[in-house]
């Protein structure tokens, strides 16, 4: 080198021999041999580049050899040894390009270096896959495009207004209980109905598109949503939730659930049954449970002679909320065209995170949002 002090290239241990982390590391080393044949001028560089990329006892290649290979564990090998082969034949192109090039002067090293060789193998780098979470949130609303539905997004700072007035929950209302709000702070001096919260469902954005739609309206509304839950296996504190609302002049709980059960079978396969449960929500009178019979154990409670744990053994699913959109809720948008003596319709729900996790058998709710990607390449 033309100056001893110039720090030369170690390789380091490796410790993740993700195909991601041999890509990286090979990567480096080659920027580093690179870098280093950059500077050879003369022979004596050309030595010194050379032993120390290529000497038999302690060069470059004999480490990696020790470090990386030897290193790596069994099932790992191969990626490694693809990788190890790949770097020897450019260590071993580069010193032989020294040679020529420290030769025939400074400007034939430059030619040389433009040059490219394309018999050389190319780095792999690694293809990026959909998240599990974003997958099965647009699974769901492609079966509903099927049927005439179109996508709505909202904010997720909404106010109070479009978080719970205008979808029947009172001021003070018990129902609030239900939904533990993460507020924004400072808001005290507003007017209740202006002041900022997480969103805590994605069912504001049902308002919103009836303050901008007429009927009749299909859409569906994926998103994020907040709520004050302390993260655990199956909690936390930000989740996604898809929802639909379908308004028409003669609506009915058959459509209901002549849409749903279709829906059902779409994403979990045409052998499940579907169940409706009564239930409450404010939004929506009547109101329903969904169930789903179960598509892990086809509805038995039993994983051959272990019991199913997905459904707790019951062969059921509870997999939507759902019902009757509340004649109150129209109320806030009769200006629209939503009179509630004239127009009947249906809103539905579900969690896209519990269902994700039910469908690739996913026991910590957690591990969606760690971002390792030793979790996350188990679906690429
Ligand atoms: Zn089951």
């Amino acid at each position: 080198m033309s100056s001893k002090s110039q720090t030369r290239y170690v390789p380091p241990k490796l410790r993740d021999f993700s195909p991601s982390a041999l890509d990286k590391a090979a990567e480096k080393l080659l920027a580093a041999l690179e870098k280093e044949w950059q500077a050879v001028a003369n022979e004596s560089d050309w030595r010194s580049f050379r032993d120390h990329w290529m000497a038999r006892k302690d060069g470059v290649l004999t480490q990696i050899n020790e470090l990386w290979l030897k290193a790596a564990p069994k099932d790992a090998k191969r990626e490694v040894g693809q990788r190890v082969n790949e770097i020897k034949k450019r260590v071993e192109d580069s010193a032989q390009r020294g040679e020529n090039g420290y030769k025939a002067g400074a400007k034939a090293r430059i030619a040389d270096s433009d040059s490219v060789d394309i018999s050389l193998p190319g780095l792999r780098r690694p293809i990026g896959a959909e998240h599990p979470i974003i997958k099965t949130r647009n699974e769901t609303p492609s079966v509903f495009r099927n049927l005439g539905y179109s996508v709505e997004e909202g904010p997720v700072i909404e106010t109070d207004y479009y978080n719970f007035e205008a979808l029947n929950f009172p001021p003070n209302h018990p129902a609030r209980d239900t939904q533990d709000t993460l507020f924004v702070a400072n808001q005290e001096a507003k007017p209740q109905r202006e002041r900022l919260m997480l969103r805590t469902h994605t069912s504001p954005v049902q308002i919103r598109a009836m303050e901008r739609m007429k009927p009749p309206i299909r859409i569906v509304i994926p998103g994020k949503v907040h709520r004050n839950d302390p993260p655990d296996a199956s909690h936390s504190p930000m989740f996604h939730q898809i929802e639909g609302l379908a308004v028409d002049t003669s609506i009915t709980f058959g459509d209901l659930k002549g849409t749903l059960d279709h829906a059902m079978k779409a994403l979990f396969g045409s052998s499940v049954k579907t169940h409706f449960r009564p239930s409450f929500f404010p939004f929506t009178e009547p109101s329903a449970e969904v169930m789903v019979s179960c598509f892990i154990c086809g509805g038995s409670g039993k994983r051959g002679s272990d019991p199913c744990r997905p459904c707790k053994q019951t062969g059921w699913i509870e997999i939507l909320g759902c019902g009757m959109v509340d004649p109150n809720v129209f109320e806030f948008v009769k200006h629209n065209g939503y009179d509630p003596k004239k127009v009947s319709g249906f809103a539905f729900g579900m969690g896209v995170d519990r269902i994700a996790i039910l469908k690739y058998g996913v026991d910590d709710i957690q591990l969606f949002f760690q971002g390792d990607v030793r979790f996350l390449e188990q679906f690429g």
